[in-house]
Order: structure tokens, then sequence, then C-alpha cells
């Protein structure tokens, strides 16, 4: 597993095992008035490229913060966040911007989809932005909603909208795609349909996938699990054996 047991081995190895990100030293501090919230203490972590990682930890643990910092959506106040060589917290404001377009794709626990606009529309609005897309029509397949896509946010039920806001996010072809509790908002059932898309675009496109979650079962289809406590990592698990999202039980 992951870089440090790569460094044993020599060479060329070593290159392709790069970690996609390496936090160093990273806290965040967000200022409120007189006061500080302290949100990430001094974080050293690896995230391997082309892994399911997953985020444990309380609410409040810093695990959106962290999110945020990977997706380059906000800007350690210490510290440095690694994409392959580039720190993030070095680029300047448009550089971000483009990292965060052609780079990363979101999901967050609610759709944000543009209700007057259809599954497809909603997806092509991004392939307009960037080069070298996927077809809408070929996103809205791979999440298994190509009989859906002339129909309307209102006309889609909770999980299916999740799985067109992921054919959003993997139209760009990202080299990393960040979940902010995807499942949160959905049944048990449609939640675990929503992990199966993610599993599948983890396995069929190679993108590595980092899941914020509450629910500890999910944690299962990870290979690496990052439990987060008090601003701080408290540990680092990788599974021998994954489940799949389809024998995940809660
Ligand atoms: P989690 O995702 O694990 O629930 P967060 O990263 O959202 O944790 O929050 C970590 C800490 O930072 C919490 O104490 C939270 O209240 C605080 N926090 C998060 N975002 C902000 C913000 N924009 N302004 C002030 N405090 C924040």
């Amino acid at each position: 597993w992951g870089f440090r047991s790569s460094q044993a081995n020599a060479g060329r190895r070593e290159t392709c095992m790069e970690p996609l990100f390496r936090i160093q030293r990273v806290t965040k501090i967000y200022p409120m008035g007189e006061i500080e919230v302290v949100a990430l203490r001094e974080i050293d972590l690896e995230l391997p490229q082309h892994e399911l990682a997953v985020l444990l930890g309380p609410s409040g643990s810093g695990k959106s913060t962290l999110l945020h910092l990977l997706g380059g959506l906000d800007r350690p106040t210490l510290g440095s966040v690694f994409f392959h060589s580039t720190d993030l917290a070095r680029l300047s404001n448009a550089e971000l911007t483009q990292y965060r377009r052609h780079r990363v794709g979101f999901v967050f626990q609610f759709y944000n989809l543009i209700a007057g606009l259809t599954a497809r529309e909603n997806v092509e609005l991004v392939t307009e932005l960037i080069d070298d897309p996927m077809r809408a029509e070929e996103a809205l397949d791979r999440v298994g909603l190509g009989d859906r896509m002339d129909h309307f946010p209102s006309q889609l039920s909770g999980g299916e909208q999740q799985r067109v806001a992921i054919a959003r996010a993997i139209v760009k072809r990202p080299e990393v795609l960040l979940c902010d509790e995807p499942t949160g908002a959905l049944d048990v059932a449609t939640g675990i349909q929503v992990l199966e898309v993610i599993e599948q675009v983890h396995r069929d496109i190679g993108t590595s996938v980092v899941v914020i979650t509450h629910n500890a079962v999910i944690a299962d289809m990870a290979h690496r699990v990052i439990h987060l406590s008090s601003g701080r990592v408290a540990d680092v698990r990788c599974n021998e054996h994954r489940t799949t999202a389809q024998e995940l039980v809660w």
C-alpha cells in the first residue's frame, strides 16, 4: 500500500506511486470576530493515486475543511497541500480556479442542480467550460441515467438527482472526485445505489475518490480510512479486503 512501502522499491516504481495529495503540517483557522476556530491542527497526510479514501469523524472534526483544501475551494492558514508536485497553497486565485475547473469533480449532499434545465443540460453546462470533456450522454449513461436525460430535476428521485450530480462531476474526466456526504440525504437502498455508481466510476475511469461520511459502514468499501478527531488525524487504516457497495449493510 501507498507511498511509504513504495519508497523501499527502487526507481520507476517509486515514481509511479507518487501520492496524489501530500498534506504537510496543515493548520486551518477560521477567524470569527474576536475568536479563532482551529478547524485543522498541523495535519500530515498522504493520499495515493487511484485510491478510494473515506474520511470519518464526528461533526466538527474538520472533514469538510480538509475536503475543501483538497479541492482548492479554500487555502490552509499554514502548511502545504501538494497535488502531485504543485502546492495548492501557493497558487494564484486564477490558477486555483483552473485547478478546480479541470482537475476536480465535486459531489455534495444536496445536488445543486439547476431546476430549469434537463439532466443533459445540467451536465452540458460543465462541458462548455473545459477542453476534451466526455459527452454529456456518456456521463449520464455511466451513472445509469441514459433513459432519463431529458427529465428535469423535479421529475427525478433524490438518488437520480444525485446521479446527475455525479455525471456532472465526471464529465470533465477529473483526476479526483471529492464527495461530501453524498448519501446524507438518501434512504439506505438509494444511498447504496449512489455508492455503487461512485465505486464504478472509480473502477472504470480510474478516478481517485475521497468520500466524507458519518456512516462508518461505508468505510468498508474504501482502500484507506482516515479518522479525524478535533482537527487532527486520529487514525489511518487500510482495508485489506474491501466490501463492495452492494454488500454494505446498515
Ligand atoms: P466536519 O465536516 O467534520 O463537520 P468542519 O470542517 O465543517 O467539520 O468544521 C470544523 C470546525 O470548523 C468546526 O468547529 C466548524 O464550526 C468550524 N468551521 C467550519 N467552517 C467554518 C467557517 N466558514 N467559519 C467559521 N468556522 C467554521
